[in-house]
């Protein structure tokens, strides 16, 4: 299928979500994940009008940015390494996987300029996921009051892997109550939802989210 195709079957199923959630598609991101597709591909999604590139590995991120460059808006999407931060910081318009102070330290100490980030939470609480309780995202917000660079701009979260939908309407609705509880605290510049991949972002939607991140339906799995 063309990227075209596959993303004008997404919109349409955007369009529903946001009239069950009585919501405006506007307010919805779709973030294109290239990570699992060539450089052919990358370009194919940019020319159908995906204009929000997400990468979750340093080596393709590198490579998709250093040919696409400000045609796209680029996302951060995984885990990334202290390390590597001065590498490819200056790249990122937007890290989604803001997950340690450590990391938030690394970001003040290398960046230029200031740098989007949402804050990884692990709503499901499975071992095997990455990202802060719920209940550290506080105290963390507070310790980096200070930092200039560092702008949290919402809260991002990975479902876990089940067709349940109850499972995936709760996680995604946790989600949006840590974002209402930190935003009454005074933290107004956390507003954005970043979650919901190709099997549940119309739960997502329904729950909030404002920023969906999708790879395989959009522009396939394979290279
Ligand atoms: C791979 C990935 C996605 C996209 O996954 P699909 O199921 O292919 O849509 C979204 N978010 C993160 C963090 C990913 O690593």
């Amino acid at each position: 299928m063309d990227v075209a195709e596959n993303l004008n079957t997404i919109q349409a199923s955007i369009e529903q979500a946001c009239r069950i959630a009585k919501r405006n598609p506007e307010e919805i991101t779709i973030i294109g994940v290239t990570k699992y597709v060539s450089l052919e591909r990358t370009e194919e999604a940019i020319n159908a009008g995906v204009v929000n590139l997400g990468e979750n590995r340093q080596e393709g991120f590198m490579e998709k940015y250093n040919h696409i460059g400000d045609r796209a808006v680029w996302h951060f999407i995984g885990s990334l390494q202290t390390r590597k931060v001065k590498d490819i910081i200056d790249k990122v318009d937007y890290l989604h996987s803001l997950d340690r102070l450590s990391l938030a330290k690394e970001i003040e100490k290398r960046s230029s300029s200031t740098i989007n980030c949402f804050i990884q939470v692990n709503v499901s609480g499975e071992e095997s996921k990455h990202g802060m309780q719920p209940d550290e995202i506080v105290p963390f917000l507070e310790e980096i009051s200070t930092f200039t660079k560092v702008r949290v701009v919402g809260l991002m979260t990975m479902a876990p892997h089940t067709d349940d939908r109850a499972v995936l309407h709760k996680v995604f609705r946790e989600l949006r109550e840590l974002r209402d509880v930190i935003k009454n605290k005074g933290y107004s510049s956390c507003e954005y939802l970043s979650m919901g991949m190709s099997n549940d972002y119309e739960i997502a939607i329904e729950e909030g989210a404002t920023h969906i991140r999708i790879g395989s339906k959009l522009v396939g799995s394979n290279k």
